[in-house]
């Protein structure tokens, strides 16, 4: 990961790689910030260019033999720990999850806490840092390194750290081996433990800028540079979310279906329509449900727009405008907020592993109460 290949964020960069030309490398930052910014990539790209044995002034060089290993994240001087789940047959250590853990950063180093578990298992398993992790982290700090002067260690959502895992660490955190550097990344500061935060220096990366994100959008999906620029607001810096929105224009054309199909269940109030709804949402794993209801959480809000008549604020495709005007003519608008808080409080349930099912099943009923009241 160079730094290059990250969208935006370019002061973040410049102020990171004055830490290594000015031989100042604090030996443990806190990334934080709102998901999808690029955290993750940062901190690798950071990590190549700390290791690179022919930095530019700009970035690392992409050709050495240690950019080499990094791209491929094998460089035995690069350690990554994340939140993975219990089995019986495995102590619950980042290592047993290694390959799988590469493959999903080099698909995309964007990618989210949901699609992560997603990739690592199919049940609704919780994922931790636990206490053997903190084991192993000491145990591979105390090695020397094999190739590079530095050691990394990215820490990714350290909020997931258990008590007895955060607690062995301290000391090692406050004062690491020489030449070693913890770089913690995560998404909800507020959630760290108190005596891991104050043993960092923070680093904050905030959403990724509106432009930025156009341009990316543009030259990514070949999108006209109005939708990306209404993509890019919708998703608030969040590169994960837009992503969502051109990932293919089928997923698109799916959500547009999916909400048809559940505006009609939920306007004829018919149960069990919402039941085979519920049931079919179920089966397609946590991240569609959640990118399907930020689209519906988007349709509802662009319909009060459109019935307020602010087309001006109307963040909408072209191709959808008329599906815009069906879902305005069908629901209330005194009660939006509510149905927005309503699908809101589900997509949270499910980012946090709750049943899919019997979720989008209690919206159903709540909506069909809120729609037509
Ligand atoms: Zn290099």
């Amino acid at each position: 990961m160079q730094f290059k290949d990250i969208v935006g964020q370019e002061s973040i960069k410049a102020r990171l790689i004055q830490t290594v030309k000015d031989e100042r490398i604090n030996h443990a930052q806190m990334f934080y910030g709102p998901p999808g910014s690029g955290k993750l990539p940062l901190a690798i790209a950071y990590a190549q260019y700390i290791s690179c044995q022919n930095r530019s002034e700009t970035d690392s060089c992409g050709t050495c033999p240690s950019c080499k290993k990094y791209q491929k994240l094998i460089h035995p001087d690069l350690h990554f720990v994340f939140p993975v789940f219990k089995d019986k047959n495995n102590k619950p250590v980042s290592d047993h999850f290694i390959e799988k853990w590469r493959e999903i950063n080099l698909e995309t180093p964007y990618f989210t806490f949901s699609q992560w578990l997603d990739k690592i298992t199919s049940e609704n398993k919780q994922a931790s840092i636990y206490r053997d992790e903190a084991q192993e982290i000491i145990r591979k700090l105390s090695l020397k390194t094999y190739e590079s002067e530095f050691k990394v260690m990215i820490i990714w959502l350290p909020e997931k750290m258990n008590i007895t895992a955060a607690n062995k660490l301290l000391k090692m955190i406050e004062e690491p081996p020489p030449k070693t550097v913890f770089i913690l990344v995560s998404e909800n500061r507020g959630t760290v433990l108190p005596t891991i935060m104050s043993r960092t220096s923070p680093v904050r990366i905030p959403p990724i800028g509106e432009e930025d994100m156009s341009k990316y959008l543009v030259e990514t999906y070949n999108a006209q540079a109005g939708d990306a620029l209404v993509v890019s607001r919708l998703s608030r810096g969040n590169l994960a979310e837009a992503r969502n929105h051109f990932q293919t224009s089928r997923t698109r054309s799916e959500n547009l279906e999916i909400l048809n199909n559940w505006m009609i269940a939920l306007v004829k109030k018919d149960i069990r329509a919402c039941l085979d709804w519920s049931d079919e949402m179920s089966s397609k794993g946590r991240e569609r449900q959640k990118s399907f209801l930020t689209f519906a959480l988007h349709f509802f809000r662009e319909s009060l727009m459109y019935r307020t008549k602010k087309p001006q604020l109307n963040y909408v495709l072209e191709s959808e405008k008329a599906f815009i005007e069906k879902v305005a003519k069908a629901i209330n608008l005194k009660y939006i907020q509510q149905i927005n808080d309503e699908i809101e409080s589900a997509y949270y349930h499910i980012e946090r592993n709750g049943m899919g099912k019997i979720i989008l099943l209690d919206l159903s009923f709540k909506l069909i109460r809120l729609i037509q009241k």
